[in-house]
């Protein structure tokens, strides 16, 4: 157990538990995620022009613009808010074929084109070799901190395992995430059972713990879950996310400090 202070102030809680966001809280991701975004809206007409070389170029032409607003993606970045930012890849994938099926295409086939724009997508991000998810500034002293301390970390997050793995190795952090939580485990952010499923994994109540994310269904999510700190991380994207103000909110991991209890 350990008292956590934000600016200097005490919060009312004690926590032994907290969970964290990955995209935009741990790391910022947001060069990759634009890349690949990028990425598949290329895809997506290039697949588009191949398989309905009858359409008008004009429908072509005005896919790109429709798929950067479903994206988010905006002039040098995503926006933190958008399907890019925060959904899991599932959602991402039906709101492509959601895209599609507005020009015209039956359900399956849309559903199916965006699977393949996905997958090359992938491959074309693989081979590129995209600038990885880097951690927050001042992420590995808090989590070093909190350790110290005895608090337990958990990962809550719509990316898949694999790409949460991938950035706690990278980083060397892996050992010190005690729970895993991804778009694979039913239910998923922001189901507030997602939460509940990872304080019983930890065996902490959600009284006993903080959640820390970058989305207001981050917070939401943590309140209705009776988790006891919620507090928003608002520099891990170019853009501030559009965080509610009765949250708490800090913009560098040094303004929380960790005092063992
Ligand atoms: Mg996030």
């Amino acid at each position: 157990m350990a008292q956590l202070l934000l600016r200097g102030e005490l919060l009312r809680y004690g926590v032994s538990a907290v969970l964290f966001d990955k995209d935009g809280t741990l790391c910022r991701s947001e060069p990759m995620l634009l890349a690949l975004a990028q990425a598949r809206v290329f895809h997506c007409r290039q697949l588009l022009q191949e398989r309905h070389p009858e359409l008008a170029h004009e429908v072509l032409a005005d896919l790109g613009p429709r798929l950067e607003a479903t994206y988010g993606v905006e002039e040098n970045g995503i926006h933190p808010a958008g399907t890019t930012a925060v959904a899991s890849r599932e959602h991402n994938l039906i709101s492509t074929a959601t895209a599609l099926a507005q020009l015209g295409l039956g359900w399956p086939e849309a559903l199916e084109l965006a699977a393949e724009v996905f997958e090359r997508s992938d491959r074309l991000l693989a081979r590129d070799g995209t600038p990885a998810p880097r951690a927050t500034p001042g992420l590995h002293e808090l989590i070093h901190r909190l350790g110290g301390a005895g608090v337990a970390c958990a990962v809550i997050s719509n990316d898949e395992r694999q790409g949460i793995e991938a950035f706690l190795g990278s980083e060397n952090l892996r050992s010190h995430f005690q729970v895993l939580r991804s778009a694979g485990d039913a239910p998923r952010k922001p189901h507030p059972d997602a939460v509940i499923a990872v304080c019983g994994e930890l065996g902490v109540a959600p009284g006993g713990c903080a959640l820390i994310g970058d989305a207001n269904s981050d917070l939401v999510m943590a309140e209705r879950a009776g988790v006891a700190v919620v507090l928003g991380y608002s520099a891990g994207w170019r853009r501030r996310p559009p965080l509610a103000s009765r949250f708490r909110q800090l913009s560098h991991w040094q303004e929380l400090e960790v005092v063992s209890a």
